[in-house]
């Protein structure tokens, strides 16, 4: 099993009685992409200047290649040279992009030939020969963000520090950009730490994922699990889910839930009280759109609800489908099921949910 590269525990960093960077736990496996996600102003970058060094912690331990990086004897700058950081602003300087990419390799070993498959093997992946000869100045955002990226990976750092790289850039050159880079990633088998607030790339390219909120890790664990099995309301809601609904527990046979929404009930797997007030989430991507169901099934691990269509939207590759079934819920659909359907505002649908696909908190 691949060891740690880095772990953090009891992180502190106070900036004002309005905020504090909390970390309990947090551990990067070797080779893995980690993604943060959180929204503006929850600490992200914080962390990133923590662990790269650059502002000293209140108290807690960085643990990097099982050293405490955060100990007083330590080497900062060559702590520094075994890692790779990004920011959101590219930072280039006003020379050759081919001299931006050798720059901090020059600083720190002076040694060109030994990189030089290295650096052949970036310049191709990322495309970059045409832009060698000319100076930054002259760049658009995205090839700047090529730029620092490959100069990052070019000392093949053990861990690979990412703060919103991509997120000035304009969504189509991200798109296409974010697959090859996240691509060279796992072809070299690059640590990263990823940071970013959009939850869609984070679902795209991570191994694992932490949501980060008011300084504190909310929850981190394997993509799908984040994704499917948010751990608590704020969670389920930054991850996307879009169905919430609170109900009470009325039946429980074999691990199997009744709750009572309204006046519907829906099935859910797990194990609680009876009467108890639980909240649910539903995936908009777990529920399935019927036009008809000629014998409604009766298996308990089946929900299928019978509504009314009451908002559609448009969102480029698929569509958001609000129906109205006794709770309000939603469901994507691709544009081909849209027509089949003949959907519109006020259409009468079946929704199936597998009774997996309703989560508990
Ligand atoms: P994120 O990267 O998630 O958007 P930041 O880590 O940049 O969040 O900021 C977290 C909080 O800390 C914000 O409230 C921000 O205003 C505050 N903050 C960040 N850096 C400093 C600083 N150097 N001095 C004071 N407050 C700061
Ligand atoms: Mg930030």
């Amino acid at each position: 099993m691949a060891g740690k590269i880095l772990e953090i525990k009891d992180l502190k960093k106070r900036f004002s009685s309005d905020f504090l960077l909390d970390i309990k736990s947090l551990s990067i496996n070797e080779n893995e992409i980690f993604t943060l996600i959180g929204p503006n102003g929850s600490g992200k970058s914080t962390l990133i200047y923590l662990i790269n060094l650059l502002m000293p912690a209140d108290s807690g331990k960085i643990f990097f290649e099982n050293e405490d990086i955060l100990a007083r004897k330590i080497d900062k700058p060559a702590v520094r040279k075994k890692m790779g950081v990004v920011f959101q602003e590219p930072l280039l300087f006003n020379t050759s992009v081919y001299n931006n990419l050798v720059m901090g390799l020059k600083l720190r070993s002076g040694n060109v030939e030994k990189y030089k498959n290295n650096l052949d093997f970036l310049i191709k992946k990322l495309r970059l020969k045409e832009l060698l000869g000319r100076s930054p100045k002259t760049l658009s955002g995205g090839e700047k963000q090529k730029v620092s990226l490959a100069r990052a990976l070019l000392l093949n750092p053990r861990i690979l520090l990412l703060d919103e790289p991509l997120a000035n850039i304009d969504q189509a050159t991200k798109d296409e950009f974010s697959e090859t880079f996240f691509k060279i990633l796992k072809e070299k088998g690059t640590t990263t730490l990823y940071i970013t607030h959009d939850r869609n790339e984070a679902m795209a390219i991570s191994d694992n994922i932490g949501v980060i909120d008011s300084g504190k890790i909310e929850q981190t664990g394997p993509r799908e699990e984040v994704f499917r099995k948010p751990i608590n309301e704020k969670v389920a809601k930054f991850v996307g889910v879009e169905t919430l609904v609170s109900g009470i527990v009325v039946n429980s046979v074999n691990g199997v839930l009744e709750i009572k929404i309204n006046d519907i009930k829906i099935f859910a797997v797990g194990k609680r009280d009876l009467n108890e007030k639980i909240t649910i989430s539903i995936r908009p991507e777990d529920v399935m759109l019927l036009s008809d169901v000629s014998e409604p099934e009766k298996l308990s691990t089946l929900n299928i609800f019978k509504g009314i269509t009451t908002e559609i939207k448009d969102m480029g590759m698929f569509k958001k489908v609000e129906i109205d079934c006794g709770f309000a819920l939603v469901a994507y659909i691709t544009e081909t099921s849209a027509k089949k359907f003949n959907l519109k505002k006020g259409s009468q649908i079946y929704a199936a949910i597998k009774a997996t696909s309703v989560h508990l908190f």
